[in-house]
């Protein structure tokens, strides 16, 4: 008799998301985090949520704590080449819809988060799962602490270097862009306006994205080489450098945070579920930040699953049939999503000649073809 029937590992965004999904569907579900809520240090990290994800923030009942002076609305977005004059613009109106998304701090989505597991059945547990028993009917976890639980399906939502993944023996390729994401907030002199900005140039992008209080949030990736010689740099010289790089069209800048690093990386995994346990999150695949899809994914993989379980009649959780219906019905949009992102990150990282025009070319051409932006949004926006 196993002690529970899901076991998640991992209450960050995915996770904890996931977790609430199952909240009310009457079976015994933990979350188990190495971190304690309220303890995690900020990153300074923001994310562009789609519309698809507030729709599932919404129905996890933490939309409406966000709404509240947490999030910004995106209204429009320019998407420039090397050249200024080469352009893309989306304006929401063009798409019949009020915004094209919403920017919201990692520590503002992780807060409400937080908060709604605190009132909901769900048992947190605080520690570090270290090794796993898979077993025919259930999986037994193992803690740092010694202690242990016996599940009937473990959720592996802990992260791009997931624990569970590699312990499992998940199937995955990886691949380094030797690129980190240096992270900024800071604070405009001219008005943002719902306006995000985002400059590519050769082996560099930068995204300015907008926050309450007219505050931004700066996105740079750059070659590891580079990030390190910006982070090295004192702060004024930083914010220097982010408002040349963004041609003054955000007026003076002033350092709210101070920058943090990630490194860049694809990860994909070609199944991400087996007999008793399933990858969500980025655990499951792990995509370049230059589109701001990755939690986006992390989070319908959560919608999907948990909707699998909900409405699994008379199965047991962990069946692998059962856990298959959710491998596929993700598996062609984060393949779709792996490929664009990685696609664009080659285009908009090389440097020669050939690769600029053909770059240039392209941003200019596409901004005047409407069924080609309306298409590239509704990828951005969309769910399953
Ligand atoms: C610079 C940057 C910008 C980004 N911008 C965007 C954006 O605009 N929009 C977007 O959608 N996405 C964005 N992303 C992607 C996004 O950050 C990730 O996809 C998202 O954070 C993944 O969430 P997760 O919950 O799956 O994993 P994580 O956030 O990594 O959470 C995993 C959790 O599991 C816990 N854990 C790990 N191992 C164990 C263990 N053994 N036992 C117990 N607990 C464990 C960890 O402590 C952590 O809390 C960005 C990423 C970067 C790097």
């Amino acid at each position: 008799m196993s002690d529970m029937d899901i076991l998640v590992c991992g209450g960050g965004v995915t996770g904890a998301a996931f977790s609430l999904a199952l909240a009310e569907c009457g079976l015994q579900v933990s979350v188990v985090s190495d971190i304690l809520p309220g303890k995690r240090s900020s990153t300074g990290r923001v994310y562009a949520l789609s519309p698809a994800s507030q729709r599932f923030l919404a129905r996890l009942g933490v939309w409406s704590q966000l709404e509240k002076g947490r999030c910004e609305p995106i209204r429009a977005m320019h998407v420039f080449g090397d050249e200024q004059q080469s352009m893309i613009s989306f304006l929401a109106q063009e798409y019949g819809v009020g915004e094209l998304g919403w920017i919201v701090s990692e520590e503002d989505i992780q807060g409400a988060l937080d908060m709604a597991l605190d009132r909901s059945h769900i048992l947190r547990v605080h520690g570090r799962v270290c090794s796993l028993n898979l077993m025919k009917r259930s999986v037994r976890a193992h803690f740092e602490d010694e202690s242990s639980f016996e599940t009937r399906l473990l959720v592996g939502a802990d992260g791009g270097r997931s624990f569970v993944r590699n312990y499992a023996g998940f199937e995955s390729q990886f691949k380094t862009y030797g690129h980190m994401a240096v992270t900024f907030n800071l604070k405009a002199s001219i008005p943002h306006s719902g306006l995000a900005r985002q400059w590519f140039e050769g082996g560099r992008v930068l995204a300015l994205l907008p926050l309450p209080d007219n505050h931004l949030s700066a996105v740079w990736s750059m070659p590891k080489c580079e990030a390190d010689s910006f982070l090295a740099l004192s702060q004024n010289n930083q914010v220097d450098m982010i408002e040349k790089a963004s041609f003054g069209v955000a007026g003076s800048l002033e350092a709210v945070t101070v920058a943090c690093a990630f490194p860049l990386n694809l990860l994909s995994v070609p199944s991400p579920a087996m007999e008793r346990v399933a990858l969500i999150g980025d655990a499951a695949h792990v995509v370049h930040p230059l589109a701001g899809q990755g939690a986006n994914l992390g989070l319908q993989d959560a919608e999907v699953l948990a909707d699998v379980i909900i409405c699994r009649g008379r199965h047991d959780p962990g069946e692998r049939f059962l856990l298959n219906q959710y491998f596929r019905r993700r598996a062609r949009v984060v393949r779709h999503m792996q490929k664009v992102t990685d696609g664009l990150q080659l285009l908009f990282s090389r440097r020669d000649p050939f690769s600029r025009w053909i770059r240039n070319y392209g941003l200019k051409r596409v901004d005047h073809v409407l069924w080609i932006k309306k298409r590239i949004m509704q990828l951005a926006m969309q769910g399953e």
